[in-house]
């Protein structure tokens, strides 16, 4: 049976740019970096090459990104560094965090640090609730760009500018954290505009390999628990994987290729058949990211994940980049507001290898299990 597939979310197709830098990297570039000789040369080049195609994607300085095995290693450089202060303090995440960051809550709480959670009613985090839980504690504030589940878009700029006039005001620094997985070519992300601490990225998302990922930090610098041979400027150490980081510059090119106007066709489609059939969807129309649906069928959502997969269409029950996938995403929906519809949730997520072939092929499915 064909396939369409609509669990862009969890992960996505590798393109065929970065296929091909991936296997003219691994045949021509397989020096290592760290080698004084020629070749070794030639792939610390590259590496650096790569870093300066991204940074000028992402409009910033190459110095500033740090080549990781992918997004949850980002963040956990990010959050284990804090286990290196003296004096324990406070932080804030908001609710619908990632396991990748809300997996830290206990762990720092057992040393010490008080973990806070800011509410996300309807997947957005309420800048009154930021202002308010901001005291002179705060240490860092974690909240993702785009929500993994149901595509809601945070007011980033606004809840930074919140976060730097209490920096102001208390005369000491809070770092701001965005994971921006899921906010990457999903929507107009622009680092320089958002003026966060630190960020991070996953190459397997945005039609790069699996294995790759960034960390951006604003002063390209953190104190990190892991150590080794110095690489990534000491940030992330261990043999760069050359022919992923290959990989995910040819990635970040092809983003230019997105056409979110494609895409909004397809969520708008996708919304009218909804409408039509009575079936609930959770992500907002307004402040979302085309790409992502979260929509609530009359089944719980495993068999009409089944349903559709008999039907030919492969969606989502959940979060499929977590293993308990159906469970967290649950919890996530109940942390929004929508317990109720929490465990007959589907999640249809686009790319652009879609088409609308494949959209009115779930049209078609969703109207089949619901008849
Ligand atoms: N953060 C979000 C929002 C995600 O959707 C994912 C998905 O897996 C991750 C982090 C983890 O990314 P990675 O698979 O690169 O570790």
């Amino acid at each position: 049976m064909e396939y369409r597939y609509f669990d862009n979310a969890a992960t996505t197709r590798i393109c065929d740019r970065a296929l091909e830098a991936y296997e003219e990297c691994s045949r021509r570039y397989f020096a290592n970096p760290s080698s004084r000789h020629v070749e070794g040369r030639e792939s610390r080049e590259l590496v650096t090459k790569c870093r300066q195609r991204i940074a000028s994607v992402l409009s910033v300085q190459p110095q500033s990104l740090f080549f990781t095995s992918g997004a949850t290693e980002s963040i956990g450089l990010v959050m284990s560094s804090l286990l290196w202060a003296k004096r324990p303090g406070r932080i804030l995440i908001s609710s619908i965090e990632h396991e990748a960051v809300s997996s830290w809550a206990p762990i720092l709480t057992e040393k010490g640090w008080k973990v806070e959670t800011l509410s996300a009613p309807g997947g957005f985090v309420s800048p009154e609730e930021l202002e308010r839980k901001l005291d002179r504690d705060v240490r860092l504030v974690a909240i993702m760009s785009v929500n993994n589940v149901l595509g809601t878009v945070q007011d980033t700029k606004n809840l930074v500018r919140i976060v730097r006039e209490k920096e102001k005001e208390y005369g000491r620094p809070i770092f701001y954290f965005a994971d921006s997985v899921q906010a990457l070519g999903k929507t107009d992300f622009s680092l320089k505009d958002l003026d966060v601490d630190g960020a991070s990225f996953s190459g397997h998302k945005i039609h790069g390999p699996r294995g790759i990922g960034l960390l951006y930090l604003k002063k390209g610098q953190l104190q990190v628990l892991s150590h080794g041979g110095g690489q990534e400027g000491g940030i992330r150490g261990g043999t760069e994987n050359t022919p992923a980081i290959a990989a995910l510059a040819a990635a970040f090119e092809e983003l230019e290729k997105e056409d979110r106007e494609k895409i909004t066709a397809f969520n708008r489609a996708t919304r009218e058949v909804c409408r039509r059939l009575s079936m609930p969807v959770l992500t907002p129309e307004e402040n979302s990211t085309p790409y992502i649906l979260s929509v609530v069928t009359k089944y719980p959502s495993e068999v009409a994940l089944r349903m559709l997969q008999d039907l030919g269409c492969l969606v989502s029950s959940g979060s499929a980049c977590s293993a308990n996938e159906r469970g967290k995403a649950e919890a996530l929906l109940r942390s929004a507001g929508f317990g109720k519809y929490a465990g007959n949730t589907i999640r249809i997520s686009f790319s652009r290898d879609n088409t609308m072939d494949d959209v009115e092929v779930l049209s078609s499915a969703l109207e089949e299990i619901n008849a």
